[in-house]
């Protein structure tokens, strides 16, 4: 089967709908419905200000769950981010995007996924020289900024400044609050504010564009997709299984069909195996 033709319900404000609704057209047919009736600060903020509904699986189901009962379209996408420590080193600033499809009728999900480095610096300054130090490295003006006094978790802030006079009018606003001269800058994390977040949505589109293209073999439902990975590959030099993979589990997002598909390196190079290399 094919979603070509059909349209879905997109719930967003914060213009995600230029970056996600020409890829899902262009690669699955689909025609996006932007919904923006409904304030999706509510299911929580990066500013801390309104903790998350859920987990950003559970935030994302439920906006797609809002912009179906909103349109009245039996199906949606919705798309949530998080931010952490990259994977690798723990260091530098991480950006996990998700972008949920939900058909109705068909009781099937499918979800994208794209994690990549994130543009989320943020500093503590007294002075207006200080902020011009900051520029360069949250990226400002393309990125934009939120400030607030004292601390990151002052009660008042404010939110995507884009512009110079704007910043100093900011910072004079925020100083004049604070209890000791300090403010907080940060970078503003909502997709319209964010051009390095955008781009990680697009790919988490991507990502869902293409599960959606790959049909089961056995029901014909789209999301047919890699879904886990056998351990075990035999060293080459005793044949001791390794941690390293030896296959592909492909797996229906609606019946339980699975494919077990074989990886093209048939053996580990004894430098990963825990006999030969302990
Ligand atoms: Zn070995
Ligand atoms: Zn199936």
């Amino acid at each position: 089967m094919s979603y070509s033709g059909k349209k879905v319900s997109l719930l967003t404000q914060h213009g995600k709908q230029d970056v996600m609704s020409p890829e899902l057209l262009n690669s699955n047919g689909l025609e996006v419905v932007h919904v923006k009736d409904f304030d999706t600060d509510q299911l929580g903020t990066f500013t801390r200000d309104i903790p998350r509904y859920g987990s950003q699986l559970d935030a994302a189901r439920k906006k797609a769950r809002l912009g179906m009962n909103i349109s009245g379209l039996t199906l949606g996408i919705a798309s949530e981010g998080a931010f952490s420590a990259d994977p690798y080193t723990g260091i530098f600033p991480w950006n996990y995007e998700l972008v949920i499809f939900i058909d109705e009728i068909q009781e099937l999900e499918v979800v994208g996924h794209f994690g990549g480095p994130a543009q989320s610096a943020s500093k503590t300054v007294s002075n207006w020289s200080e902020v011009e130090a900051f520029l360069e490295e949250c990226k400002f003006p393309e990125h934009q900024l939120v400030i607030r006094p004292d601390d990151a978790f002052h009660s008042e802030c404010m939110k995507g400044i884009k512009e110079l006079k704007s910043l100093k009018d900011a910072f004079r606003w925020a100083t004049g609050k604070s209890r000791e001269g300090n403010v907080f800058l940060e970078n503003d994390l909502r997709a319209h504010t964010n051009p390095t977040r955008m781009a990680n949505i697009m790919r988490a589109t991507q990502d869902l564009s293409q599960k959606l293209t790959s049909l089961c073999p056995q029901c014909n439902v789209p999301g047919f997709w890699m879904a886990q990975k056998i351990k075990g590959l035999p060293c080459s030099e005793c044949a001791t299984p390794t941690h390293l993979p030896i296959a592909d589990v492909w797996a229906c997002a609606k019946c339980n069909f699975k494919r077990e598909i074989e990886l093209q390196s048939k053996t580990a190079d004894p430098s990963r195996c825990p006999n030969c290399n302990p």
